[in-house]
């Protein structure tokens, strides 16, 4: 059924139409949370960078101050506490520092910001050192993380100068060192969900600073092997969602190299905590999106069912329409209809349309003696006989009116619609007697033709059928006559 079977299609792709809309929106909207999460993570480490810059530059004015008070002539004839104060007078500003030494050119120390009594100890071995040795350049160097030679041994980094004679000769080093915890206050300043972390680690791999803490045995700990932090070091700047190797959950990590330190930050927050929101949403308009496609098939199912059973009703009525409720057969009215397609199928193929006009001999006579009930079952069984020599698909036979039926035989010329109307009238003929009867049921049938050389009408073609008849019920019944 075509309205059926587009509702159906309609229903369907409405509801693909609404499961793609809605798969649509609810990625987007997952895509903009974790946008907008990575910039929240980008804020954070934007600010790490610009505090951390600032520290630097501290720093700097610290090893500059100290080496322009190193050269001043008239410093040297001064008391130490005097030159101890003009050396470190710009020192204090930055926070969690370590002492600001002046090595001379073989690494010992000549002035310590700790105490107007330098301490004993040559740092010549420092990385630092070794690169201002042999490199003239006076800009600053900062050192990889290191460990404390103090007791506390805790994670460092060195800022420091070469100290250039007159003629530019090597004269020694100014360097002040970072405590890495400074930047565990810093991290702990900042909000993060619970499960994510802040993580400052070096360039070579190394766990400098977590807060939160997660283990502290990870501090110090090399992740350089580590697909995750590879990526990180490949890329400098930006974001991307990963597995946490320690975790085993998804992570959105945000990272930024710490200003010109070979430090990086990274901001790791747990995918659960970044997508909980989005997951509740998800969840409560999947469920409605569901239960609305499934309420929308539904309601389709029972609208064609509805349909069908209108339909179904429909042929019947149709079907009833065209029957003659005695016989089963075609009434007049599908007659009529048939005859005229035949009619004009034939004016266009030029093929024979033959019509039988066919009635039962002395009915009267017949309902008198057996009653009407009697009546009603021989014409049945006339009707069956008459069915029953009708074969091919395009013929019908139909119930005129009364004991008076017609058969339309189409493609058949009058030799071969005298062949069927013989065969009828001798099957009626041969029908079983009826209740105390000496003669059997007999028909007369009216025949005529329509051939291309025949120049009758539609009417016509009935009207001669009907004459043809007459003329055989004259002749003295129980016979077929045929006009052309
Ligand atoms: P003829 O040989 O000249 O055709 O004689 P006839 O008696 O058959 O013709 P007539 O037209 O005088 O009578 C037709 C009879 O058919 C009248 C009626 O009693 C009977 N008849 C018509 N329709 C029905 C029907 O539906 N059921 C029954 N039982 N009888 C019917
Ligand atoms: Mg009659
Ligand atoms: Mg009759």
């Amino acid at each position: 059924m075509r309205s059926e079977r587009l509702l159906v299609l309609g229903s369907v792709l409405l509801v693909i139409a609404i499961l793609s809309i809605v798969t649509f929106l609810l990625i987007r909207e997952r895509a903009n949370a974790e946008l907008s999460t990575a910039r929240a993570a980008n804020n954070i480490v934007q600010l790490i960078d610009a505090d951390v810059l600032r520290n630097v530059e501290l720093y700097d004015v610290s090893l500059l101050g100290l080496i322009a008070a190193s050269q001043r002539e008239d410093l040297k004839s001064v008391s130490p506490a005097i030159r101890h104060l003009a050396y470190f007078d710009r020192a204090t500003a930055a926070p969690y520092k370590g002492n600001i030494l002046l090595l001379d050119n073989k690494g010992d120390v000549i002035a310590d910001s700790a105490s107007v009594e330098p301490r004993q100890g040559n740092y010549a071995d420092r990385e630092y050192f070794q690169s201002h040795v042999n490199n003239p350049d006076p800009g600053m160097f900062i050192s990889p993380p290191f460990r404390a030679r103090s007791p506390e041994q805790d994670w460092r980094i060195s800022f420091s100068r070469r100290v250039n004679g007159s003629q530019g000769e090597f004269l020694g080093v100014a360097e002040a060192a970072m405590r890495l915890s400074y930047f565990d206050q810093l991290f702990n300043s900042l909000s993060i969900g619970r499960d994510s972390t802040v993580n400052l680690i070096s360039k070579d791999g190394i766990l400098l600073a977590q807060q939160p803490r997660l283990a502290e045995e990870l501090i110090g700990r090399d992740f350089s092997n580590r697909p995750n932090f590879q990526r990180i070091v490949k890329e400098g700047n930006g974001s991307f969602t990963g597995f946490s190797s320690r975790h085993k959950d998804k992570r959105l990590y945000t990272f930024s190299k710490v200003g010109n330190l070979p430090l990086i930050v990274i901001v790791a927050l747990s995918s659960d905590e970044v997508f909980a929101a989005w997951k509740r949403t998800a969840m409560v308009v999947s469920f409605a999106t569901i239960a609305l496609c499934v309420s929308l098939l539904w309601l389709t199912w029972l609208l064609c069912r509805e349909l069908r059973r209108r339909h179904g009703a429909e042929q019947e009525l149709a079907q009833l329409a065209a029957t003659d409720p005695l016989t089963g057969l075609a009434n007049r009215r599908s007659l009529d209809q048939a005859l005229r397609h035949e009619w004009f199928r034939a004016q266009r193929s030029g093929l024979p349309l033959s019509v039988l006009m066919i009635d039962v001999d002395h009915f009267k006579a017949f309902n008198d003696r057996h009653g009407h009930q009697s009546g009603d079952d021989a014409l049945r069984r006339v009707a069956k006989v008459i069915s029953d020599h009708v074969r091919r698909p395009t013929d019908l036979v139909a119930r005129y009116g009364g004991e008076e039926f017609s058969v339309i035989l189409a493609e058949t010329d009058s030799i071969g619609a005298q062949q069927i109307a013989d065969n009828i009238r001798t099957a009626v003929e041969q029908l079983p007697l009826v209740g105390g009867d000496e003669s059997p049921i007999t028909v007369s049938i009216g025949l005529s033709t329509w051939t291309t050389a025949s120049d009758i009408g539609l009417e016509q073609l009935l009207f001669v059928a009907d004459k043809a008849l007459y003329q055989a019920k004259e002749n003295g019944r129980n016979r077929v006559v045929a006009v052309d």
